[in-house]
């Protein structure tokens, strides 16, 4: 009897932690963590449409886990993937409470999509091979392009960051530290060439906003 426990205590501490969850056949996939339901939470009580993605593991230590697929947040962003949960919520945000008043200010026009260069993406810092995995390997981050406005203008970050307009200069800068009192780690094109294009956001240990 005191072997039978030995033995499964010493099998126990052999399994890999990853495989210790409840078998899926028996209960279904596990229940998401309380964070990622207190903020799923949050996302509906802010009128935020979405879908929860199933936790993902892709290899190589990239993962999509407690994220969702937004659907809509009230401005349309193109091209999104899968987000963690928190990411998200604060995009969303930024976009409401920051991105377009900034844009009735400064352009006086409201803005009817945000270009995204994407979300999840299995790769390193800068996409520099053997830097460390990049919070977008984590679905962590979001870069954020362009804005294209209701009176039909389109105000990319590259040629708009250090452009001939003033105003949008002040926009996009309005944008960017507003991102940076929601977001972990902001990343636009005064800190180095990889962003002169776009602002990357993220929800990494920060604060550092560049
Ligand atoms: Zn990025």
């Amino acid at each position: 009897m005191r072997w039978a426990i030995m033995a499964t205590l010493l099998l126990t501490a052999c399994i890999p932690s990853s495989d210790r969850r409840p078998d899926p056949a028996v209960s279904g996939r596990p229940p998401p963590a309380r964070e990622t339901l207190q903020c799923q939470a949050d996302l509906a009580r802010e009128g935020v449409r979405f879908k929860a993605l199933a936790d993902r593991h892709f290899g190589n230590g990239c993962t999509a886990l407690g994220a969702v697929q937004l659907l809509d947040i009230g401005t349309p962003v193109a091209n999104l993937g899968a987000m963690t949960c928190p990411l998200a919520r604060q995009l969303a945000r930024w976009a409401r409470e920051a991105m377009q008043p900034a844009a009735k200010a400064w352009l006086g026009s409201p803005v009817v999509k945000v270009e995204s260069f994407g979300t999840y993406s299995c790769r390193p810092v800068n996409g520099r091979p053997g830097a460390r995995l990049s919070e977008h390997g984590r679905a962590n981050a979001v870069d954020v392009g362009a804005f294209v406005l209701a009176d039909g203008r389109r105000i990319a970050v590259k040629s708009g960051w250090n452009g001939e307009d003033r105003d949008v200069r002040r926009f996009l800068r309005a944008v960017h530290s507003a991102g940076c009192r929601r977001f972990g780690i902001v990343l636009g094109p005064d800190s180095d060439a990889y962003h002169r294009d776009h602002l990357h956001f993220d929800m990494g240990q920060g604060p550092y906003c560049r």
